[in-house]
């Protein structure tokens, strides 16, 4: 750490702060410019933190040297995780990237489902997802059917073999979720509610966890810290659009540029969701392509089999037919993207 002390600082102040270092056994040296005394800190962090030295009298600024978040963080683990599932199926690494197709919440039609999961199945995706607790920004919009749409994303495993992805929205509902599914979600609403971090980081079920609208990359890996610190290492990061001024033509702005960023800083999994970032149909394929060519390692789009009359996000999920028609090309890129990597990283021309 370099701490920065105020120009105004005493001898004392700037003491306080080094040998409050020195007893948490940092090694410490300090410079004492012709304005500012600078100290450089060299220690665990964890024993004491910039925020509690910020405190001190005649501080002025603390900057970390390091990223505050550590399990995250590519400096302690410079290769990619890879999430394996017990079917095979990987995220993370070099992997072909993962599909996570499915409505954004599930009704009572379980026919419609299926066909969704089936026409996910034949397009190759290996994730269904569906909301049985949704996060509904009011209370008179349909709010889930909770245990019932589980047992049906049950059955649609049975019939296809697809993983399933559902939202976790409650800590108490967690036991219960994770008897069904392959992967629990944190949606972005939930990026900072620390008690349902740490829950989740105490099972063992691999987490999807989504972009806070208005969080940046840095407080979105220290949300990922938080699953990481309780114990559960198998975090897969989600882009899912951020709030900024523009909202004129797409509910969101997908911040792509987080894709390359996290992976400069981070070894987990990140994988994009053009669905909420765009709210638009027409918006999936190009920005689904986009995110395949800046790095993402899977893509989380709803598909509906009748996006009319679908009980939540009806405008911005694909019919079953636009799906088919765009995940070819998708998927086509894809393999051509995963190809390119393979020679690259072997040296191959
Ligand atoms: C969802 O995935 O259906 C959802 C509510 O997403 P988000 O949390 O990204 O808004
Ligand atoms: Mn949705």
């Amino acid at each position: 750490m370099i701490i920065i002390m105020e120009r105004n600082a005493t001898e004392e102040n700037i003491k306080k702060v080094v040998n409050l270092l020195k007893e948490h056994g940092f090694n410490v040296i300090d410079h004492a410019g012709d304005i500012h005394t600078v100290i450089d800190a060299i220690g665990d962090k964890t024993t004491i933190t910039p925020d509690r030295l910020s405190a001190l009298e005649g501080v002025k600024e603390v900057k970390s040297i390091r990223e505050p978040f550590r399990l995250a963080s590519r400096d302690r683990k410079p290769e990619d995780t890879v999430i394996e599932f017990s079917n095979g199926v990987k995220i993370g690494g070099n992997n072909p990237a993962v599909g996570i197709v499915g409505p954004c919440s599930i009704d009572s039609n379980y026919e419609g489902l299926l066909e969704v999961a089936i026409a996910a199945k034949e397009a190759g995706c290996e994730f269904l997802r569906g909301g049985a607790f949704k996060p509904r920004t009011s209370p008179y919009d349909f709010q889930g059917l909770e245990e019932e749409a589980l047992k049906l994303m049950a059955r649609a495993k049975e019939e296809t073999g697809l993983l399933l992805v559902t939202e976790v929205m409650d800590s108490q509902d967690l036991p219960m979720i994770c008897d069904y599914v392959d992967v629990v979600q944190i949606g972005a609403r939930n990026m900072q509610n620390f008690k349902l971090l740490k829950a989740v980081g105490k099972c063992n079920t691999p987490v999807v966890l989504k972009r806070g609208p208005a969080n940046t990359i840095r407080e979105f890996l220290l949300a990922a810290e938080h699953i990481m610190y309780n114990g559960n290492e198998n975090v897969i990061l989600c882009e899912r659009g951020i709030r900024t001024f523009d909202n004129t033509y797409t509910r969101n702005t997908l911040d792509l540029t987080a894709v390359p960023v996290i992976k400069k800083y981070s070894h987990l999994p990140v994988i994009v969701d053009p669905s909420h970032a765009t709210g638009q149909r027409y918006l999936i394929e190009p920005m689904s392509k986009a995110a395949l060519v800046v790095g993402a390692d899977g893509l989380m789009i709803e598909v509906h089999n009748d996006p009319e009359n679908a009980l939540s996000d009806g405008k911005q999920s694909l019919s079953i037919p636009m799906f088919k028609d765009i995940i070819g090309r998708i998927s086509a890129l894809n393999k051509r993207l995963h190809y390119e990597r393979e020679c690259l990283s072997a040296n191959i021309q």
